[in-house]
């Protein structure tokens, strides 16, 4: 029930974001309590069309995170629950494996290191050797790999679509081109302020849950919360490869991990429609929505200008930045780095493929926040960091966000 707003409307508990954890909690709300009027509104013409709608399509398994951090929970988790989903929408799931390639000896304790983190999450994953690996990915040059047969692709727009299409079903309303300005705390009530394209506009509701992406620190402030942390946009860019080389790529190819910047490192993705991309990469965005390098939002970038967790960042990982522009603004770099894993790669194969931007919430002392962090207010429950792998866990995340605002609503 995507559509103009109607505006006015009382709810019990209102979803701000109709990205994936935004249709995801309101999922998760609805099965918990089919009694609760709903109602999720997005600033955008229609759901999904931020994170959710510019990733890779990876359903992740859960081998690089932290044992018992959210990640891993929720990431093992909701990818069951997204692969059970999918399955009942007729959403196609393809689970290419994936290989983590060790390219030079010095990588191996790194890579047997991450071996023991997909154990203790409970990951199937499995040792190559050299000939194990050209058996998998032929074309890929390594020493040794870990095997996770896994991994699997998805069309998170087709998940999306799905998602709405059931919440439509199940009488929860998703009410799009509304921009939630501020969220206050009255009298047994949350009023929210809205804009919209028929003016200005306020819901009153029991409870607000806000899933906001790139905007999540900006919501927490409009609930009156000082954010304890600050989006820091990161443009992802993607390179596809020529359909006549997709063989090169048969499932998912990554780099050993740095394990302080897991999504670091040019990677191949055979996508669940058979086209094969590499990247992304991690370029600082001068906005927040912004899809390309010409993209510029004055108030993002003075934000960003004066924030002190851009000085923070810049001073722990200068160099590392550095390298990721050169490969956005060089072809030949970009090749350079690609060829350590696809040797037969050529500059005449690749060509610029559209960006993402990842919502990366920052501490000031210019710390990443590595885990998914949730929190509470006045007026409802905040999702202020939700990054990769956060589209393949948001089944998990959802009903960790309904639980927590049922309470509030049945106390
Ligand atoms: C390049 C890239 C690659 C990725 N690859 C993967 C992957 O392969 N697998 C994986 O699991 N994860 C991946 N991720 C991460 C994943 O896409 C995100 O973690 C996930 O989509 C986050 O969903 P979300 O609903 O929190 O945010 P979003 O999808 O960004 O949704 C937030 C929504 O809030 C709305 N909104 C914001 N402010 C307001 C407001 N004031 N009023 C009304 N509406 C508002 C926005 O319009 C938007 O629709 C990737 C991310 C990127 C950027």
């Amino acid at each position: 029930m995507v559509g103009p707003p109607r505006l006015g409307l009382d709810a019990d508990v209102v979803v701000v974001g109709a990205g994936i954890v935004g249709l995801a909690t309101a999922r998760a709300l609805r099965r918990r309590a089919p009694e609760l009027e709903l109602l999720v509104l997005d600033k955008e013409p229609a759901a999904g069309r931020h994170q959710t709608g510019h990733n890779s399509g990876v359903l992740h398994s859960g081998i690089y995170y932290a044992p018992g951090s959210a990640k891993a929970q929720l990431c093992t988790a909701g990818k069951a629950a997204l692969e059970a989903a999918c399955a009942a929408w007729g959403v196609p799931v393809v689970r290419r494996g994936k290989v983590v390639v060790a390219t030079e000896v010095g990588e191996l304790g790194r890579l047997d290191e991450l071996r023991r983190r997909a154990i203790a999450n409970g990951v199937a994953c499995y040792p190559l050797d050299r000939r194990g690996l050209a058996a998998v990915e032929p074309h890929v040059a390594g020493v040794a790999a870990l095997a996770v047969p896994g991994t699997a692709v998805v069309d998170f727009g087709a998940v999306v679509e799905a998602m709405v299409g059931e919440l439509a079903g199940d009488d929860v309303m998703v009410r799009t081109g509304v921009t939630v300005q501020a969220l206050h705390p009255g009298d047994g009530h949350v009023e929210v302020r809205a804009a919209a394209a028929g003016g200005d506009t306020s819901v009153r509701a029991r409870a607000v849950v806000t899933c906001g992406g790139l905007q999540s620190d900006r919501l927490l402030r409009a609930a009156g919360v000082p954010p304890p942390a600050t989006i820091v946009p990161f443009r992802g860019e993607y390179v596809a490869l020529a359909r006549e080389r997709a063989h090169l790529v048969r499932g998912l190819i990554y780099p050993v991990p740095d394990p302080r910047l897991p999504f670091l490192g040019v990677h191949a993705t055979r996508d669940v429609h058979d086209h094969v991309h590499l990247g992304p990469n991690a370029v600082l965005a001068s906005a927040r929505e912004g899809y390309r390098w010409r993209d510029v939002d004055l108030d993002d970038l003075v934000d960003l200008a004066r924030s002190p967790q851009l000085r923070g960042l810049a001073r722990r990982w200068w160099r590392t930045g550095a390298g990721e522009l050169g490969r956005s603004l060089s072809r030949r770099w970009f090749l350079a780095s690609a060829r350590h894993l696809l040797p037969e790669l050529e500059a005449a194969d690749l060509r610029r493929d559209g960006a993402g931007v990842r919502a990366q919430a920052v501490r000031p002392d210019g710390s990443m926040l590595d885990d998914f962090a949730i929190i509470d207010s006045p007026v409802g429950v905040h999702v202020l960091n939700a990054p990769s792998p956060a589209a393949t866990a948001s089944l998990a995340i959802g009903e960790v966000i309904a639980r927590r605002t049922l309470e509030r609503v049945r106390a």
